[in-house]
């Protein structure tokens, strides 16, 4: 008999995972260190699992919990610059009931969306390697395959889009090379019957703060994938 795979057993694996050893001594490191802003705090230092509406039609899929954001608060985007700017903007468009996130217990909770990272364990300077990335992978499958009312993708950064579709490669939902570039604001119709793949610039501070990404550039991108999932809805209706 098939087991059924839910988001809260693969949260449980996600936080007892150990296949990066290195990653893991550097994110307990970290947690043990600690920034001097934050010495008084209990880093979370484990593996960050993805956050929000199990019965989303949204599925954001950022690079990977920051040292001193997701590996100290335990909730993907939490806790540092990239979290606040992507929460108010979720605010904004109506996927987020408070526009703040700063620890996992803030109350905050999102509507019709949920977010996942493409490596689960912070990497030291933000930059993941290969290895970490293919090892990550299976959780990524997982969710793609828990997350059953799916019908958006957004893709944050370009290698959360490579990596969205390494995975749909893996599992065989896609065609070896379907040729697609990421490019910010742009929107993607993938073969067979997945969700409409959307790709914005990640809300990294080397982004936001260099106007590279704009408020009003994200909300523009979050609109439009509003309107896919109304005119989604409109048919299966
Ligand atoms: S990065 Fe992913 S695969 Fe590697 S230890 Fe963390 S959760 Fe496990």
């Amino acid at each position: 008999m098939a087991v059924i795979d839910t988001i809260s057993s693969i949260r449980r694996d996600l936080i007892a995972c150990e296949r990066c050893p290195a990653l893991r001594r550097y994110c307990r490191t970290v947690a043990r260190v600690k920034r001097r802003a934050y010495r008084t705090h209990t880093y979370w230092g484990k593996p960050v699992p993805g956050f929000g509406d199990p019965n989303a039609r949204l599925l954001l899929i950022g690079l990977a919990p920051a040292a001193h954001g997701g590996n100290r608060t335990g909730r993907v985007f939490t806790g540092d610059r990239s979290g606040d700017f992507l929460f108010a903007a979720l605010h904004r468009a109506g996927f987020a009931n408070q526009p703040d996130s700063t620890n996992r217990n803030d109350g905050l909770r999102l509507k019709d969306a949920y977010i996942t990272a493409a490596l689960h364990c912070a990497p030291p300077g933000n930059r993941p390697k290969p290895a970490e990335l293919d090892r990550c992978r299976d959780y990524l499958v997982r969710e793609l395959r828990a997350l059953t009312r799916l019908r958006a993708v957004l893709a944050l950064g370009k290698i959360a889009f490579d990596e969205y579709l390494k995975t749909l490669r893996r599992i065989g939902r896609l065609p070896a090379r379907p040729g697609l570039r990421f490019e910010h604001g742009g929107s993607y119709i993938l073969p067979g019957h997945q969700p409409l793949l959307f790709a914005a610039y990640h809300p990294s501070q080397q982004n936001t703060q260099t106007g590279r990404l704009t408020a009003a550039m994200f909300d523009s991108v979050l609109m439009e994938i509003k309107s896919g999932l109304r005119i989604s809805k409109e048919k299966a209706d």
